[in-house]
């Protein structure tokens, strides 16, 4: 089966939809320490491509910045931060 590859111009990586691109952004935000400065803060539509990259330009989505103050998030942080010990043994 081949696997559908959607390449964009900006290069960046491509999510189909909204969704998943937010689902991306807020996992990215759970797996890297990224501190206040600085990593994705956001998902947009391309004008290229049609689909969604994510964005570390502009102000941070409100699904973020909710997941980001949410107990869950802390939870997902330390188990995260868990299995980043284990791996490194
Ligand atoms: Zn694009």
């Amino acid at each position: 089966m081949r696997k559908l590859m959607i390449k964009c111009v900006s290069h960046k990586k491509v999510y189909l939809n909204l969704d998943i691109a937010e689902e991306a952004l807020i996992g990215a935000r759970t797996r890297f320490d990224y501190g206040n400065q600085s990593g994705p803060v956001g998902v947009y539509q391309c004008e290229d491509c049609g689909y969604y990259h994510l964005t570390s330009q502009g102000a941070m989505s409100n699904n973020l910045a909710g997941y980001l103050s949410s107990n869950k998030f802390k939870l997902e942080k330390e188990a995260q931060q868990w299995l980043d010990k284990l791996k490194r043994k």
